[in-house]
């Protein structure tokens, strides 16, 4: 059972949650209970899957199973893979899929069982760079997809994922903002009863792959859980984060027993959750949203909170917070409130130019992309599982600016593949070898527009 994080009245089955993620209130939907289970530590990665989907639905569990098939599409042929990084350290790497982030673990099976679930499906992402490409590989040939991104705020290769590899029904917006202004057009365009009902007169049915969907953090919640397993002692695992939904699934996958005993966050120069788990004021005011070199984690209003919210200090304090968000552009917790969440989580930042330095530190052992670099901020002399988000290869200008290599992009990424021995995925090569656009420049403010007419059209 799934309940809106904003009033626990509106509830949904696990099937509507994902076809409709946003309440009628403006709540995420979100577990009423999480379940402890008990597994073998040696469990199937499959069947610890279906234990967990066990935990928040009875209905659908061949579709579930057949879902999972996804995986066997990735080039390793496995979810995910741990590697080494010295006594203190392993990567636990999340970006085997088709596009190289981690997006893939959960979009490519959640776009699968979402089109058993539901025909005719119309799936709307907004992206800082991964989500996008993830969206439109996943949903391929099975659902029409819109993808808005903020236009030159996301690497190249991102972009050129997007706009430059033709997929069946797709419509690419790029806009003339920033992330939080494409997950706010979003989020405003499913509480719209016009372009609703716009989508309806069309015979579509309207959903979306933000991580505001649940069907994306049920997949995430697999993967910590079954690393965690490896491992005899709990363990501390470090998130890079951006809009908190890889993070919030660790923590559900510690509350339902995963061998996890700290959870480690780091943000970026935009460092909205550092601050907010070390002073427990969200604060929007006079936060100005920064570029950096880790694009996927630019982001201030980061969506996935309000479920932490909600879990801990339940309905009526989340929509009162979330009040208080809307209208005064901060919120803050009590002391005691933050010292609960503060059992579970640690939070950490890194710098762009710290973030170069790690790059650089590790090269010779191991390419850490961008984001997963930030990570290594997070070390000290408990262990910890370090989650890798992405492939170095979706962000050669930054490991150049790193390793102080002055070439050309595709050349760099040619050369240094080869050096790493790392196989560039089939989607990055299409993406980048492409000489065609696909991608629609545009204002925020037509975004509505430029919808409807796609679909008349
Ligand atoms: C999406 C993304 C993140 C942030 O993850 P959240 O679940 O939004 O916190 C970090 N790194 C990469 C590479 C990503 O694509």
């Amino acid at each position: 059972m799934f309940v809106s994080s904003k009033n626990s009245k509106l509830k949904a089955s696990l099937k509507e949650a994902l076809l409709n993620p946003l309440s009628s209130d403006g709540g995420l939907y979100s577990p009423s209970v999480l379940t402890k289970i008990s597994v073998d530590k040696n469990i199937s990665y499959n069947d610890l899957a279906l234990v967990i989907y066990k935990t928040f639905s009875n209905e659908f569990i061949n579709e579930f199973k057949n879902s999972l098939d996804a995986y066997l599409e990735f080039d390793y042929q496995k979810a995910i893979n741990i590697v080494k990084l010295n006594d203190k350290a392993h990567i636990c790497e999340l970006f085997l899929g088709k596009t190289r982030a981690f997006k893939d673990l959960a979009l490519a099976p959640l776009a699968r069982f979402m089109s058993a679930l539901e025909d005719n499906l119309l799936i709307m992402c907004a992206t800082s760079g991964d989500t996008g490409p993830a969206t439109l590989s996943a949903f391929n040939n099975l659902a029409r997809t819109i993808c808005i991104y903020p236009h030159n705020k996301t690497s190249v290769v991102q972009q050129a994922q997007m706009g430059k590899i033709k997929y069946n029904n797709s419509l690419v917006l790029a806009i003339d903002g920033n992330f939080d202004d494409a997950q706010s057009a979003l989020k405003e365009l499913l509480n719209d009863a016009d372009f609703k009902n716009s989508i309806k007169e069309a015979k579509l049915n309207l959903s979306a792959a933000n991580s505001l969907n649940f069907g994306r953090i049920l997949y995430q919640i697999i993967y910590h859980y079954y690393a965690s397993l490896k491992y005899e002692n709990e363990i501390n695992i470090a998130v890079p984060s951006g809009n908190f939904g890889n993070a919030l699934a660790a923590f559900y996958a510690k509350m339902m027993g995963a061998n996890i005993n700290k959870i480690k966050i780091i943000s970026n120069e935009n460092c909205v959750l550092y601050d907010f788990f070390n002073t427990g004021c969200y604060d929007l005011r006079k936060r100005e949203f920064k570029c950096t070199l880790s694009p996927a984690m630019d982001i201030l209003k980061s969506s996935n909170l309000e479920r932490l919210i909600f879990y801990f200090f339940g309905d009526e304090r989340t929509a009162s917070l979330y009040k208080d968000l809307n209208e005064k552009k901060y919120f803050t917790l009590s002391k005691d409130e933050l010292n609960k969440l503060k059992e579970h989580f640690i939070a950490y930042k890194c710098s762009d130019d710290e973030c170069l330095k790690n790059i650089k530190k590790y090269s010779d052992v191991y390419l850490f992309d961008p984001h997963t670099a930030t990570t290594l901020n997070a070390l000290d002399d408990d262990f910890t599982l370090l989650c890798a988000s992405a492939q170095w290869c979706k962000f050669t200008p930054s490991i150049c600016k790193a390793l102080d290599i002055n070439k050309e992009e595709k050349q760099a990424l040619f050369e240094l593949s080869k050096e790493k021995n790392c196989k560039i995925s089939d989607n990055l090569l299409e993406a980048l070898n492409s000489n065609v656009n696909y991608a629609k420049e545009i204002k925020v403010n037509e975004i509505k527009e430029q919808i409807l007419n796609w679909i008349k059209g």
